[in-house]
This record gives C-alpha cells, sequence and structure tokens, in this order.
C-alpha cells in the first residue's frame, strides 16, 4: 500500500470512528493523527505525543484496529508511533506543565495525559484557522450569534461586553469563537483564547506552583479574551473567584470578553451569583439547530472546501437524514468523500444511501449507552444499578451516583436534565452539583481519580457480546 493510499485509508478511518465516538474523545487523541505507512501486515499511524500512544493503545486499539481492517479489507496489526518532532515530546509537555508533575498526577492516569496534552496546546494562540468568518455558514438559526459576533469586532469592548454565546453541541460556537479571535488579531489586539478546562488547569497549577502572578499577567494583559464552554469551569470556589476577578479587571479596562456556553447563564448552577449577573450585562444570544435549508448550504460549502462536487438531490439527501449538528454533518460528508476516493467511485445516490444506512447501524451499535455507565458505575462500587437509581444516601452510594452524573455529563455530552431523568428522576441542580463534586474532585483526590479512571476504562472497553443465548447468561456479572 503506497502512502497515499495508507492516507487515504486512515482518512476513512477517521471518519468512521468520528462517528462512533464522543466528540471530546475524537478530538483530542485522534484528529491529528495520520495513516503514514504499511507494508502488508502492519499498518503504522502516526500520533502526536507519546500519552497519545499510549492512551491510543490501551482504550481504543481493537476498535481502530477493527476499523482499519473493515476499509482496507486486509487482516492488518495497526502500529502507533509519535511523530518525529522536536517540539511534541511529552517533556516538553510537562515542562509547560511546570516541571514534575504538580498535580501529583499517576503516571498511568488517563486524566494527567488529557491535561498534559491540553496544556502543552495552551502554549500556543491555538485558532483553528479553518475556522472564519468566512467559512462560517449563516442563516436564520445562527444569524444573531454571528452578526453579535462581527459587531464586536468591528468595536471591541463596547456594547456587547461580554458576549455571550450558548447552543448544544456542533453548532457553531467555538467556531465563531476562534472567528472573532482571527478578526481581532488581525486588526492588531492580543488575543487569548482558553477553555474553561485549561483556564482551570492552569488556575490550579499557578496555585500550586506559586506562579499566580504570571497567571494574573497572562489572562489580564489581554484585549480580548475568548472563554469556551464555561459550564466547564470546575466546580471548585477558587477557580470561580479567579474567574471572576479576571472577568473584572479586563471589563473593567474596556478589555472584551466573549465566552460560551451549552446553556444560558441563568442556567449556570455552578457558577456564583455574582459571576452570573455579569455575564447578562452585555449581551445574550444563542444558537439554534440549522433547518435544512442551512444544512444544506453548510454541506454545499463544506465539499466545496474539499474540492468535490456533491449534485443537489446527493446534498438534500444526507440534509434531510443528517439533522442535529453541524459536527454530524460534516463527519458524514468525510466519510462519504473517503470512501469515494478509497474505492475511486464517484458518488451516486444510491452509494450515499448505503452509507447513510450503514452509518446508522453503526452509531447505534458503538454508541456508549447510559445504562452501561450507571451499570459500570455501579459496579465498580460494588453495587447494583438499582442502587445508584434510588434514594438512599449511604456515602458509598452517593459517591456512586455522583461519578456517575459526571461520567454522564462529561463522556455523553447528556445535559443535567437528561441525567436526571436517567437516574431516577432526580433534578438539574442535584446533578450539576454532583457532577461539579467529581470534577473538581479528580483533580486533588487520587483515590477518585484512580476510580473514575478505572471505570471509564470499563465503560470503552469492547462490550460483553449481550445476544448470544446461554453464553451471555454464563458470563454475566
Ligand atoms: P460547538 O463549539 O458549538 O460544539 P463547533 O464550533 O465546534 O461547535 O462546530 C462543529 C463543526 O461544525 C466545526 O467544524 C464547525 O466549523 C462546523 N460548523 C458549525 N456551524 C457552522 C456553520 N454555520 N457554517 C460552517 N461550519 C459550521
Ligand atoms: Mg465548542
Amino acid at each position: 500500500m503506497d502512502e497515499v493510499r495508507c492516507r487515504e485509508v486512515w482518512r476513512a478511518v477517521l471518519g468512521e470512528l468520528q462517528i462512533q465516538l464522543p466528540r471530546a474523545t475524537f478530538e483530542t487523541w485522534l484528529k491529528q493523527t495520520v495513516g503514514v505507512g504499511c507494508d502488508g501486515q502492519s499498518f503504522v499511524v502516526e500520533v502526536p505525543t507519546a500519552f497519545s500512544v499510549a492512551w491510543l493503545e490501551r482504550r481504543m486499539y481493537q476498535s481502530i484496529q477493527k476499523t482499519v481492517e473493515k476499509v482496507s479489507k486486509q487482516a492488518l496489526e495497526v502500529h502507533f508511533r509519535v511523530k518525529d518532532s522536536g517540539a511534541l515530546q511529552p517533556n516538553v509537555a510537562c515542562a509547560s506543565n511546570g516541571g514534575s508533575n504538580p498535580l501529583g498526577f499517576s503516571p498511568t492516569g488517563a486524566h494527567e495525559l488529557e491535561t498534559s496534552d491540553r496544556m502543552q496546546q495552551s502554549e500556543e494562540p491555538s485558532l483553528n484557522p479553518r475556522y472564519t468568518f468566512d467559512s462560517f455558514v449563516v442563516g436564520s438559526s445562527n444569524n444573531l450569534a454571528y452578526s453579535a459576533a462581527k459587531a464586536v469586532c468591528e468595536a471591541p469592548g463596547q456594547d456587547y461586553n461580554p458576549l455571550f454565546i450558548y447552543s448544544g453541541v456542533g453548532l457553531g460556537k467555538t467556531h465563531l469563537l476562534h472567528a472573532i479571535g482571527h478578526q481581532c488579531a488581525a486588526q492588531g489586539m492580543s488575543v487569548l483564547y482558553a477553555t474553561s478546562e485549561q483556564f482551570t488547569n492552569e488556575f490550579i497549577s499557578a496555585i500550586l506552583n506559586r506562579t499566580t502572578e504570571a497567571f494574573r499577567r497572562r489572562y489580564r494583559s489581554v484585549q480580548v479574551l475568548l472563554m469556551d464552554d464555561v459550564q466547564f469551569l470546575s466546580g471548585k470556589e477558587q477557580t470561580h473567584e479567579g474567574f471572576f476577578h479576571t472577568f473584572n479587571d479586563l471589563h473593567n479596562s474596556g478589555h472584551q470578553v466573549v465566552i460560551t456556553s451549552d446553556r444560558p447563564p441563568r442556567s449556570l448552577a455552578l457558577l456564583e451569583d455574582r459571576l452570573r449577573s455579569r455575564f447578562e450585562w452585555g449581551l445574550t444570544t444563542d444558537i439554534q439547530p440549522p433547518n435544512l435549508e442551512t444544512r444544506m448550504a453548510i454541506l454545499a460549502a463544506k465539499a466545496d472546501q474539499v474540492g468535490v462536487v456533491l449534485g443537489d438531490s446527493i446534498i438534500e439527501l444526507i440534509a434531510k437524514r443528517v439533522q442535529k449538528n453541524v459536527r454530524e454533518l460534516e463527519g458524514t460528508l468525510n466519510k462519504m468523500v473517503a470512501f469515494a476516493q478509497l474505492g475511486n467511485s464517484p458518488i451516486t445516490p444510491g452509494s450515499t444511501l448505503r452509507i447513510l444506512d450503514d452509518m446508522h447501524a453503526e452509531t447505534d451499535q458503538h454508541a456508549i449507552d447510559p445504562e452501561r455507565i450507571i451499570e459500570e458505575a455501579a459496579n465498580y462500587y460494588k453495587l447494583s444499578s438499582g442502587d445508584i437509581l434510588g434514594r438512599s444516601r449511604t456515602q458509598k452510594i452517593a459517591l456512586a451516583r455522583q461519578v456517575a452524573m459526571y461520567l454522564l455529563i462529561y463522556e455523553l455530552e447528556l445535559s443535567p436534565t437528561q441525567v436526571g431523568r436517567l437516574l431516577g428522576g432526580r433534578d438539574h441542580a442535584t446533578i450539576i452539583h454532583g457532577a461539579g463534586k467529581v470534577n473538581g474532585g479528580v483533580n486533588e483526590n487520587g483515590q477518585l481519580r484512580k476510580d473514575v479512571l478505572t471505570i471509564k476504562e470499563a465503560i470503552f472497553a469492547p462490550e460483553p457480546r449481550k445476544a448470544v443465548g446461554a453464553m451471555a447468561g454464563a458470563s454475566a456479572r
């Protein structure tokens, strides 16, 4: 298999995985990987860091291997190797994290891996060059947010300060945030983009390393602060306090703050009241899921970007079937293009329908269902799912329940209301409190981190086959 074909195969594999996996997982671990070689026995994939190699081998090996075999139609063993680039060595990542493991992560902790990766990214003003105003398709569902974002660039720090954008996942919040960043930077302003997880991590390690002065300077000296996914600002009061002061300083000196979230400010139960009300000082706007017309326009634009021509009927077919969000729309398109290139065959309505059907079946099969998360959390603490759904508040049960809340929110990206419904009809404030507690706890409590990690591994492990008759009963836990 030559290099070009390797890349194509891997792109098709990524297309499949993108649809099967939670978004955060895909973006963190797979997005930057490349298929680089194949000798007929092993298929080599380059990965940015040694951390990612370890993670992919431990958590994803089987599903990746299966997908590679399926796409390439050959029996191949997958090998991951670190991309040969001095800048991305793991030691560098640790150094940027303040030297020797300041947060006390265990060497095998996935949390450490994720944090280090993020720390590394946060060294750069990581704006995605593809996320610009030009590449953003405007329709009735996102018109308001788009106009507000443009207005911010025209008069930063003035009427719309802060600008608060909220929506469900995959609807373009991050895209708009980066677009603001590009434009303001082009106008000569200093811009800082950070996810609230980054903010939280940096804040905590600044406290531990006594580098809070540098932290303050970094965040409070910028003219435009772009804070993504503020709902993940961890449940710790100190972090809120830190953000509150950062926010006030910037706002008082007329600097622009733009914030995104998956819900409106008033529903951000994690935040202190005074911070929440500050968010409402400027302009709050939402993005709705795109209607059919906008979905078609987005698909046409994306197809254009990757250089393929899709007829209107095919665009309509996809846009009618894939409705949830723009990310899914993109994933579907990528997959179709990869398959067409791979098989060297044109995209026809027939092949489109086949791929759509196929994908539908697969998503159903591979999606991690909430019940599994509840079950694994219960298992780990030697409890039953019924205990978690029930009313008992013994310490052990309460902990298992909170861990389940945390995983349902952070791994499946469910809303607190959905989680509340799944967990025996609890209200969303309870869920936010419980999940926030665990989210804060994994940073400072080694045992809790280990618990969560082990449960996550169990969740992501290939599922024991369910419907295989007597065997299933025999091997049931
Ligand atoms: P969110 O941050 O709301 O979860 P993103 O900004 O990450 O969503 O968007 C998901 C993907 O969809 C990105 O690749 C983004 O470029 C694309 N996207 C979302 N909305 C639009 C749009 N209106 N026009 C073009 N691309 C879009
Ligand atoms: Mg986003």
